[in-house]
């Protein structure tokens, strides 16, 4: 896949509309630090595969507070992204887990929420194959934060005039 090129903020938006849409009893709000539009390095399919993974989770496992947020920046090389929910949240021992297939924290309670627990470890698979990243931050009843990293295209252009 290496040279996908792919605009964030446009999928960004896209995604996310979708989801207001599909669950107008969410609030969905997004903090958005890029200027202009940022190229990534990855086929469009696969990073909108990514955000509905993470996006569908915690609307999924989302409480009584009916609230998802997003956070878009980027430094030299990555873009950033955060999806932050404020439901069931997970143990440590569960973080360490949810990105292996099949993995589901609570088999009884899942099972009537559906999915079969290999979401994430799609996810983590795409990210992988990019050179991307992901890491979670949970607590107990406090809800989660998925930090997802992906790499910038480079102006090729620019690095050959040397
Ligand atoms: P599917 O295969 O449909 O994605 P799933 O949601 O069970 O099903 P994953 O997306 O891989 O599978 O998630 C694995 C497990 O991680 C979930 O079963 C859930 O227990 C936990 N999990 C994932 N996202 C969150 C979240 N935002 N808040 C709390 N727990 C989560």
């Amino acid at each position: 896949y290496k040279n996908e090129v792919t605009p964030a903020k446009e999928v960004i938006y896209q995604v996310f509309n979708n989801f207001k849409m599909l669950y107008p009893e969410f609030k969905f709000t997004v903090d958005d630090d890029l200027k202009k539009e940022v190229m990534i390095a990855i086929y469009r399919d696969h990073f909108e595969q990514i955000l509905i993974i993470i996006m569908d989770n915690a609307v999924k496992y989302s409480t009584e507070r009916k609230e998802v947020h997003l956070s878009v920046s980027n430094n030299k090389r990555e873009l950033e992204l955060a999806i932050q929910d404020f439901g069931e949240g997970m143990t440590q021992e569960n973080m360490d887990k949810v990105f292996h297939r099949f993995y589901r924290v609570d088999k009884a309670r899942a099972r009537d929420k559906g999915g079969n627990g290999l979401g994430l470890s799609i996810v983590q698979k795409l990210l992988d194959s990019y050179n991307g990243q992901i890491m979670v931050e949970s607590s107990l009843e406090q809800g989660t934060i998925f930090r997802v990293d992906l790499p910038l295209v480079v102006n090729e252009e620019k690095s050959n005039e040397l």
